[in-house]
């Protein structure tokens, strides 16, 4: 594509408008960048830009510039916003930060890097983690990129080329991005989410599909959550891309799975006189919860299908080790333990925390984004000793306690300011016996009251800090 004098809009700044904005015009493209927010981060970033020549509007994200012949758009944005439409109306055609970076990957000669996608519901991030370091253990050259807050853009037109890239796919970004073709893809599980966003669970569950079409060599999918598998079933693949499963039991033909407390995988075996091949031990994986041995299944799947040895598997996920706010230990204060799972910011991955520890005092709330609380609520209820509540939509959590929990004691901080946490943790702390855990696992989105969900955790982390240093 010719670039030079071409009229692009890019719809966001952050962490997908910047490098995207700044590519573009790099490209000969006249770019002009529009932005809902005026506040002080993004004037620090239009500055950015401006200095550069790109002209930036600032709380004027509705209007369509004059002359747009394409927008990018950052991934957030949502399909019915009044730029889109007036953008469907003219014709012009919508690309996301993502799209943008498959079209620019053979850009000025470049041999583009084979990608390995991951989407699912919860442990995006932690799955593409694993699966650079078992790659990287392999020895090649790679990066974990896109949703994970690192450009993929950048990456895609890094200088020194990369053998591979672990890309994370979220549900905008696969909606944005009808062209990518991975070398194969993991959907790691679906559950509602984003619902507000997408529109109906058909419609967010048919963007998560996305990541398959067009996969050359493998589709990954999760034997326990069907309806990945039936993705695999409807995508339109290259021909000869086999569909592979992995589960935390024993695994079939052309399936990953766990034997005797070893991953084995029977989808690559090299020696066709063995049955299976041993990758590593449950052991190996940090933290060995279900749900993130079933992550590392996934993460050794895409690795294998690219032809990583399995002592590269191993000592890959030896060597890894979790992000912040994802199960995070935080203290044991007179025997009850102190977990940090902020990044639980939906029912699903609420319920594999909530599902890993026992008795448990739950701290939860804040925004539900059209989430029902009653499986969750009704799963976990034996195993409550009690529950904190804070936030916008805490309520709807406090009627599921009420129909399926009511013996658990309750109590409704009813507040929704940021200082809240500390009064969370010291009723926490008064409802815990010796051998409990509380357990941050709020199962809604934080910006009701915090910056992020990485905020909300440290504000816990803080809080439970403090009464350490004072039982000290
Ligand atoms: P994502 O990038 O998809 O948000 P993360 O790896 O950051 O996923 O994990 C987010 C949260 O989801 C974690 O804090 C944990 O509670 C939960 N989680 C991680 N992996 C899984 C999984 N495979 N199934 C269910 N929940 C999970």
């Amino acid at each position: 594509m010719d670039w030079q004098g071409k009229h692009v809009t890019v719809a966001g700044l952050g962490v997908s408008g910047v490098p995207a904005a700044r590519v573009l015009h790099g490209l000969g493209a006249l770019v002009t960048v529009v932005a809902d927010g005026d506040d002080e981060r993004s004037r620090t970033q239009a500055a950015e830009l401006e200095a550069l020549g790109i002209t930036v509007r600032l709380g004027d994200g509705a209007t369509l510039p004059e002359s747009t012949e394409l927008i990018v758009t950052a991934p957030g944005w949502k399909p019915d916003k009044p730029l889109f439409l007036a953008a469907a109306q003219a014709g012009v055609p919508l690309w996301g930060d993502v799209e943008l970076a498959w079209r620019l990957r053979g850009l000025h000669g470049r041999t583009p890097a084979p990608w390995l996608a991951v989407t699912g519901t919860n442990g995006k991030t932690t799955t593409v983690r694993m699966l650079a370091s078992i790659l990287e253990a392999a020895g090649l050259r790679t990066a974990a990129v896109g949703n994970i807050g690192v450009s993929l853009l950048d990456a895609v037109l890094d200088e020194e080329p990369y053998d591979v890239l672990a890309v994370e796919l979220s549900s905008y970004q696969l909606h944005w991005a009808p062209s990518v073709r991975a070398h194969s893809a993991a959907v790691l599980n679906l559950a509602p989410d984003h619902i507000d966003w997408h529109g109906s669970m058909e419609a967010y569950t048919a963007d998560k599909g996305r990541v398959y079409e067009g996969n050359g060599v493998a589709c990954v999918y999760n034997v326990a959550d069907p309806a990945t598998e039936r993705l695999v079933r409807e995508a339109d693949v290259e021909e000869g891309c086999r569909a592979i499963g992995f589960t935390l039991a024993t695994p079939g033909p052309s399936q990953l799975g766990v034997v005797d407390g070893i991953l084995v995988d029977r989808a690559f075996v090299a020696n066709r006189q063995k049955q299976a091949q041993e990758l590593a031990e449950v052991g190996d994986i940090d933290p060995p919860a279900p749900h993130n041995v079933a992550n590392a299944l996934a993460a050794a799947a895409l690795a294998r299908a690219f032809g990583v040895k399995p002592a590269a598997v191993r000592d890959g996920l030896r060597a890894f080790r979790p992000d912040p706010h994802r199960i995070e230990h935080v203290a044991d204060i007179a025997s009850v333990t102190y977990i940090d799972d902020s990044k639980a910011t939906n029912t699903h991955a609420a319920e594999a925390s909530l599902a890993a520890y026992d008795p448990i005092v739950w701290i939860a709330g804040g925004l539900a984004k059209g989430a029902t609380f009653d499986d969750l609520v009704s799963g976990a209820a034996k195993r409550l000793r009690g529950v904190v509540l804070m936030g916008a939509d805490r309520e709807l959590i406090r009627e599921a306690l009420a129909r399926h929990a009511p013996e658990v004691p309750v109590v409704d901080l009813a507040r929704t300011d940021t200082g809240a946490m500390s009064d969370a943790v010291r009723e926490a702390a008064g409802l815990a016996r010796p051998g409990d855990t509380v357990l941050l696992a709020p199962a809604c989105a934080s910006m009701d009251m915090f910056v992020n969900y990485n905020k909300r955790g440290e504000a816990f982390a803080d809080a439970v800090r403090a009464r350490a240093a004072e039982s000290a």
